[in-house]
């Protein structure tokens, strides 16, 4: 029998950022849009990671499949973590572009400049009676300057990555997740799996 798991996500890039490395684990990587369904409960956790929660139980609920969920976002420090678990509400109707200019707006005074992406996960068995989180975070600063970058989504064109020594709209997306946030917590949870699976 194959073995089967859901990214409740319906947004393509980290569907690919994570799919590549659960398909040494499971035979069957599917996105919310390959099954036609979607998350309905609303992010009203305090956390990523409560948030992660609450979006693999709506989905575990739709499948008889196990579920990855994530949640991730971009803090800013001296914003007191804003945008944080914020990040796609904010601005909601607005370009990337535009919220990421606003962001570099908002730091126009401000010396500190550090910034981190925090990806939360939770996975969910098919019985619901296995249950693993998994938060990891990826610090770095945002540039003083809003350019168009060839690679990466999101805030991606102004967080200069620590780890990377770069910009993460310059880099591949393997090399990206090398370093992110999201490679991270997927590695971690592909250690577990491995060891569930095994
Ligand atoms: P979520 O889909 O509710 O988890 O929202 C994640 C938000 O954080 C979106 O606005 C993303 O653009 C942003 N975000 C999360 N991870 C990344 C990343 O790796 N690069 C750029 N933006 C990210």
């Amino acid at each position: 029998m194959k073995n089967k798991v859901v990214i409740a996500t319906s947004n393509k890039h980290k569907f690919a950022e994570m799919q590549e490395c659960l398909i040494s684990i499971f035979d069957v990587v599917y996105s919310l849009t390959d099954l036609g369904i979607s998350i309905d409960a609303e992010e009203t956790g305090s956390t990523f990671l409560e948030n992660s929660k609450i979006k693999a139980l709506d989905i575990s609920r739709k499948v008889n499949l196990p579920v990855i969920a994530d949640d991730s976002g971009l803090s800013i420090c001296s914003l007191n973590d804003f945008p944080g678990i914020y990040s796609s509400r904010f601005m909601e109707n607005e370009t990337y572009e535009n919220k990421c200019k606003e962001i570099i707006r908002l730091l126009e005074d401000k010396i500190d400049r550090s910034a981190y992406y925090t990806c939360a996960i939770t996975f969910i068995d098919k019985k619901r009676d296995i249950f693993k989180q998994i938060e990891r975070r990826s610090e770095g600063c945002i540039v003083k300057e809003y350019k168009k970058r060839e690679h990466g989504f999101g805030y991606d064109p102004i967080f200069f990555s620590d780890e990377a020594g770069e910009i993460f709209g310059n880099i591949s997306k393997e090399e990206k997740f090398k370093y992110s946030h999201r490679g991270k917590a997927i590695r971690d949870l592909v250690s577990f799996l491995r060891e569930l699976y095994s």
